[in-house]
């Protein structure tokens, strides 16, 4: 006999467990299976590790500021990096029962197992537990895995993939990192502050490369300062493992030795094929077809998050399950491409980088005339005290309308500001009399978005 309910999920990372909790206050009878840990990608190998291995190496990097700040610290400062991994596990663990918890005093019923959609409306679950399960409505969330690169596969000790740098038993020597993109980007932060000589191959012409050229430029020349070593337009043919490590082959004929290759050349969206075939599911490369109600074209059936390989970010995962859910009980909801160009984009290197809405290359791509306010961090008071003026903000004005079209920033602690700059996107409503509290970051914000109008306070006029 099955397990009735009005809606199962399968797949317990943040696409998946936002949308049971959500269904479920909503009053929805609801399930949510996973094989692995709940959490996903992002709570067990993705953004809080990392973010919990980039906070201690940020400290780290601050210890060794400390004179400049007229501290006299004594000894020495150096990285454990088994407390720093046992650290991150801790965070980890905690976020994961946390999520669990929070399933469980919704109401949620949880299925430890790999789910399949046997036919439509039926799903068995295998595994630790085993049960046949019946829903109105089934949404898949089943995330996504490290794009395997043929010339260079994974052996998951010296071509490692992100999860694997996440845990490494040490710190190793040296390390390769095959691509500039987000995760490659905050990997090598982490790693060239706990000492390893880091080297990152981009074949496109720049780190980040759907950023713009400046944001780029300005990483770049940070990276150096860590000791990073960044070699664009540069493509990798081969890897060969060695005993010490691996040699990494470069199309210029030249070739690196290192101890460790990270791979971090993006992601590839995972759906069991059972599924797919029992569903005939539509499917756009590796990647489920959704309309823009998060709709398979399977009746009944929706999916989001890295699944559907739209954003291959938490925060898209959690707005799509919002809106799956919102449809799969009676609503008319929309991920519109107006939705996806405002999610924000973050990352978490040193110096941070977050950005919404358009981007100076794609507004000149796209013909729209607009100006450009600027502020940098040197001049804000809060982040001279903090000794962190590197970077600036600058917003995107369109010439005509007034409004603002994007907000591209590069900073210590940029990403904090993002909820902020969104509520500048799309609107030419002035923000003068929004009083910002001095001292503050923020202010930045506010003086770059002032400058796109040529009345900016503290930075003098330039011509527009
Ligand atoms: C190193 C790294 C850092 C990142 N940092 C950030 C960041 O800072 N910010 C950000 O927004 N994003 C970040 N991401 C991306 C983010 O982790 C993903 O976009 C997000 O986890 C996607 O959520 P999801 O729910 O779609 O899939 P996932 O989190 O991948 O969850 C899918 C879940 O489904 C389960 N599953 C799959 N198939 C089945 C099945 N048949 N039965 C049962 N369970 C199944 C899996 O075990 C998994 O737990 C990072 C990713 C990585 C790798």
């Amino acid at each position: 006999m099955a397990d009735m309910f009005d809606v199962v999920v399968i797949g317990g990372g943040p696409g998946g467990y936002s949308a049971a909790i959500r269904c479920a206050q909503k009053g929805a009878r609801t399930a949510i299976v996973e094989k692995n840990i709940m959490g996903g990608t992002c709570l067990n190998v993705g953004c809080i590790p990392s973010k919990s291995l980039l906070a201690s190496a940020h400290f780290l990097i601050q210890a060794k500021h400390a004179a400049l700040m007229g501290l006299d610290l004594e000894g020495s400062f150096r990285p454990n990096w088994r407390k720093m991994v046992a650290r991150k596990d801790a965070i980890v663990s905690g976020f994961t029962k946390g999520v669990t918890g929070l399933l469980q005093s919704n109401n949620v019923a949880i299925y430890n197992g790999t789910g399949v959609v046997t036919a439509p409306g039926k799903i068995r679950v295998s595994g630790a537990a085993s049960a046949e399960l019946e829903a109105k409505t089934i949404i898949l969330a089943t995330g996504s895995e490290p794009v395997n690169i043929g010339a260079f596969p994974f052996d998951y000790k010296t071509i490692i993939s992100s999860t694997e740098a996440l845990s490494l038993p040490s710190i190793p020597q040296s390390m390769v990192i095959i691509g500039g993109g987000v995760i490659g980007c905050e990997m090598a932060c982490i790693y060239a502050a706990v000492g390893t000589k880091v080297t990152i191959i981009e074949a496109l012409s720049q780190l980040l490369p759907n950023e713009d050229e400046w944001v780029a430029g300005l990483l770049e020349k940070e990276f150096k300062k860590l000791g990073i070593t960044v070699q664009t337009s540069c493509k990798v043919t081969g890897v060969q493992t060695t005993g010490a490590g691996a040699t990494v082959q470069l199309e210029s004929g030249q070739s690196i030795a290192c101890e460790k290759v990270l791979v971090a050349v993006g992601r590839r969206a995972k759906v069991d094929a059972e599924t797919v075939k029992n569903l005939g599911l539509q499917m756009k490369g590796t990647a489920i077809a959704v309309n823009e109600k998060m709709q398979t074209s399977a009746a009944g059936v929706y999916a989001i998050g890295d699944a559907v390989a739209t954003t291959y970010l938490a925060h898209g995962a959690f707005q799509e399950a919002q809106v799956a859910v919102a449809n799969a009980l009676g609503g008319d909801e929309k991920m519109t491409p107006q939705a996806y160009a405002l999610i924000p984009r973050a990352v978490y290197s040193f110096p941070e980088v977050g950005s919404i809405g358009l981007t100076e290359k794609k507004a000149r791509a796209m013909a729209i005339d607009c100006i450009v306010g600027k502020a940098p961090f040197r001049s804000n008071g809060r982040s001279v005290s903090h000794n962190e003026t590197i970077g600036e903000i600058r917003v995107l004005r369109e010439r005509a309308s007034h409004k603002i079209l994007g907000v591209n920033m590069v900073g210590a602690s940029v990403t904090e500001m993002l909820a902020a700059a969104r509520a500048l996107i799309g609107s030419a409503e002035s923000i003068d009399n929004v009083c910002f509290a001095h001292p503050t970051v923020s202010e930045v914000l506010k003086e770059a978005w002032e400058d796109a109008f040529g009345v900016s306070l503290h930075v003098p006029p330039t011509k527009k």
